[in-house]
């Protein structure tokens, strides 16, 4: 199920391919201005990516008033396809997307067990389902083809998407829950056109890379050096599947990832210096500057889970008080919910009871909503980014108006007046984006390859 390999032309190939995904469509233009290439270089380096398909030209675009017409450069995004999948202590929850790391189906899959070899296994069917579900979006990927960007990818949703495939259909074997593979793959299929299955979809489209990611630190993109939620040291996980699946393998800290996808792919698609924060079971922080993601030895540490917010506050489970741990994380705030309602209160009762106008719940969201605000200006001020995109699955605080009223505030508060106004931008609280950012290594790596 291996992709046929694609002619990059080197080091500025690579780069060419790399600007046009996540700036197409883009003027070729602009592409010669921001790789410093001739229109001629710009050209000789183009046509081998738009013979093999890689490239599409886009519909004529005017140059000004007296400008000849040009056409615009893209990628053709469903002629390969990646999965990505997100491990946790207890479940791999797996995306197949196309290359631009959209999401054309979805798994979540409980772990049998957590030694290497045991999880290793457990991936391996995660990959085959997510494939087989590929072979009805793959076949109507061919519908959307050449309506561009955004059209052939809407169709390709519509179609697998398990939001829209109706009921969440249980997939049957072992612990493989339907989250829309049963229900995707049934509303995607057209007899006509869906033929045999996996076959049918190998021979359209085949899986050109697998993205794994981990909450720890994993080095050389391939050994997960430790991941606590596993109790993991020194795990060659990239080693183990690739052999075992016969494509490449690329295994990345789960937070490093979220942020590769969202400057990439996502709501900081093009922006070259921006923040990323992550709320859920921790709180994670990535930074991307000058079109770069920081990585420093340190990271994978989740150091920026550990800032002080507020003297006032709890503490984490590293003894520090009012840390953002402490003040955001999904574990803390439902703690501190319990303890003021006196009863369990999970995160999304917490939320919907603080829409509400639950006084007690109110107070426990006001207080994070604060806390997130001096959170993103520390960011904004100490990491000099003008763009903060918050994400994970605990994102959803900020959509209950007393919490984003007080990270306003709190933002405000810590930020000089004089000083360009951050641009806060809230992603989906949908754990699939943590697998999407799976993808996403997985599609860097791809290119990183090409020409090789
Ligand atoms: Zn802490």
């Amino acid at each position: 199920m291996t992709a046929e390999p694609v002619r990059g032309g080197g080091e500025s190939g690579r780069e060419l391919v790399r600007e046009v995904l996540i700036h197409g469509p883009v003027a070729r233009a602009e592409l010669g201005r921001r790789l410093r290439l001739s229109p001629a270089s710009l050209t000789r380096l183009s046509k081998p990516l738009l013979d093999s398909g890689l490239f599409v030209e886009g519909a004529v675009e005017a140059a000004g008033a007296v400008g000849r017409p040009v056409r615009p450069l893209d990628v053709r995004v469903d002629g390969h396809r990646f999965v990505g999948v997100k491990l946790t202590g207890d479940q791999a929850f797996g995306v197949l997307t196309d290359l631009r790391a959209r999401t054309l189906a979805s798994v979540d899959v409980d772990l049998d067990g957590r030694s290497p070899e045991e999880v290793v296994e457990t991936l391996v069917g995660l990959v085959a389902v997510l494939f087989a579900s590929g072979a009805g979006a793959g076949a109507w990927a061919d519908v959307g083809a050449g309506a561009g960007a955004s059209g052939g990818g809407g169709g390709v949703r519509a179609a697998a998407d398990p939001s829209r495939a109706g009921s969440g259909v249980e997939a049957g074997a072992g612990a493989v829950r339907g989250a829309g593979v049963g229900g995707g793959v049934r509303a995607a299929a057209d007899p006509s056109r869906t033929g045999s299955g996996v076959e049918a979809g190998a021979g359209a489209v085949g899986l050109a890379g697998v993205g794994v990611t981990v909450g720890g630190t994993v080095t050389g993109q391939r050994v997960v050096r430790r991941a606590p939620f596993l109790d993991w040291r020194e795990v060659d996980l990239g080693g183990m599947l690739a052999a075992r699946l016969g494509l490449p393998v690329v295994v990345e800290n789960d937070v490093v990832a979220l942020t590769e996808a969202e400057h990439w792919f996502g709501l900081g698609r093009g922006v070259d210096d921006l923040a990323v924060l992550t709320i859920g079971a921790g709180v994670g922080y990535g930074l991307v500057v000058h079109g770069r993601q920081v990585i420093t030895p340190d990271t994978g540490l989740g150091l920026g889970g550990h800032v002080p917010l507020d003297p006032s506050g709890p503490i984490c489970p590293e003894g520090h008080r009012g840390c953002s741990t402490a003040m955001l994380s999904t574990p803390s705030l439902c703690a501190v919910a319990a303890a003021e309602l006196g009863r369990p209160v999970p995160y999304d009762e917490l939320l919907a009871l603080a829409a509400s106008g639950d006084p007690a719940a109110s107070g426990v969201v006001r207080t994070a909503g604060r806390s997130l605000g001096r959170l993103v200006a520390a960011v904004a001020n100490l990491g000099m980014v003008g763009t903060v995109v918050l994400s994970g699955e605990g994102v959803g605080l900020v959509d209950v108006p007393v919490a984003a009223e007080e990270l306003r505030a709190g933002l405000a508060a810590d930020r000089d007046p004089e000083a360009t106004e951050v641009r806060v931008l809230t992603g989906d609280a949908d754990f699939a984006a943590w697998a999407r950012g799976a993808a996403a290594v997985a599609v860097q790596s791809w290119i990183a390859s090409l020409g090789a």
